[in-house]
């Protein structure tokens, strides 16, 4: 897939955009978009105006769920679901799902999400923090050396990318074959190869790296689903999901049809080990420009090896440099620079659609904002 002249001349002055979600989409997947909204090859028809059960649409589904069950080499012990509701619906489904009485849910409070998703548990259930990093301002990964799971665990919950506090598992955690691991991969899903049979389930928004708001990607252990509970609605039962190609209701068509556009772009280009080998180079490129600015920009991460490599977050010298930072860099077009609410400072999202030239851009601005303010 590659976009058209017409469109790389239109699109040489967009913003750089380093929002961290929604975030941005491929161009070529912008353009292929575009023209689907209005008609449909073969079919003359937008995306979204024809039936999620007309043959047009079930290839498309076809397309997006094979595509993902390649990129992320998804074994047939697990269910790949496109559902609704975000990853904060996901916060609830899985204990409405699995969380039984006479049983705990553990979370690895790695930052403000993962603290959401067991507030959120907790209405439903008996949960808890198995480890935290919150002493820490979750500057750094929560240790889990010596940490044993007790029995009685439903699951241990851990989060992927931390998106506030730009801390990323180097590797993911692993906690045994006993025990239920359910990941929220949101903000790195498709980033980099992951083996999928070490998970009970894994679930993510689309927002950042896999499409448009308004999809959730959800793969789940099949044995695991069968033993979810069947006396809650069914319309987040995940079996009940399973079973109706994640059509039980009327599924977000052309979210889904994005994905699938998403899917394809990352085949060409070589699949996740190449698009892991491009998100370490863009973040290294950042990484150096901070480290390499003699004390002006200041990582927020303690630890080297807990840096994300999509969401970089630094400090200026001051508060008011960092607004000015944010400001300056938005006039050059560089956007979405700005620090989450509930932690200030400046965050990079440097997800798979961000190309290297877009990061080099950001180091030549940060460069230039250094030697005149430093
Ligand atoms: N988890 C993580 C890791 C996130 O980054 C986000 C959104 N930034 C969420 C959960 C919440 O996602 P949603 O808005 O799709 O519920």
């Amino acid at each position: 897939m590659s976009a058209s002249p017409a469109v790389r001349n239109a699109a040489a002055d967009r913003p750089v955009n380093f929002s961290a979600g929604p975030a941005i989409l491929p161009l070529e997947v912008l353009e292929e978009a575009a023209r689907g909204v209005i008609a449909l090859d073969g079919i003359g028809l937008s995306v979204m105006e024809i039936s999620h059960r007309s043959a047009a649409f079930e290839t498309i589904y076809e397309r997006a769920h094979e595509g993902l069950k390649r990129l992320l080499r998804v074994p047939d012990t697990h269910e790949v679901l496109f559902l609704q509701g975000g990853a904060r619906g996901q916060f609830a489904q899985v204990p409405l799902n699995f969380l039984k009485q006479g049983q705990t849910a553990r979370f690895v409070v790695s930052g403000y999400w993962a603290q959401g998703a067991l507030e959120e548990a907790a209405t439903l259930g008996q949960a808890e923090a198995l480890v935290s990093s919150e002493d820490r301002q979750f500057a750094e990964l929560p240790s889990l050396d010596g940490v044993d799971i007790p029995k009685g665990t439903a699951y241990v919950h851990t989060t992927s990318n931390n998106t506030l506090y730009g801390t990323q598992w180097p590797q993911m955690p692993s906690f045994g074959p006993d025990v239920r691991h359910v990941c929220d991969m949101s903000s790195d899903i498709l980033s980099r190869p992951i083996d999928v049979s070490d998970y009970a389930l894994i679930y993510a928004g689309a927002q950042k790296n896999a499409g448009p708001s308004g999809i959730t990607i959800v793969i789940v252990d099949k044995q695991w689903m069968a033993e979810g509970r069947q006396d809650i609605p069914k319309i987040w039962r995940y079996d009940v999901m399973a079973k109706n190609q994640s059509m039980y209701n009327t599924p977000p068509t052309f979210a889904i049809y994005c994905v699938d556009l998403v899917a394809q772009w990352l085949e060409g280009l070589g699949g996740l080990d190449a698009i892991a080998e491009r998100n370490e180079t863009k973040a290294r490129l950042l990484y150096d420009a901070i480290d390499g600015s003699g004390g002006f920009y200041r990582g927020t991460v303690t630890r080297p090896e807990h840096r994300s490599r999509m969401t970089v977050t630094y400090r200026l010298p001051s508060e008011q440099l960092d607004k000015q930072f944010v400001a300056e860099s938005a006039g050059q077009g560089l956007v979405g620079l700005k620090g989450h609410r509930a932690v200030g400072g400046i965050r990079a999202s440097i997800y798979n659609a961000m190309d290297v030239a877009g990061v080099e851009r950001l180091v030549d601005f940060m460069q230039d904002f250094a030697r005149r303010h430093g």
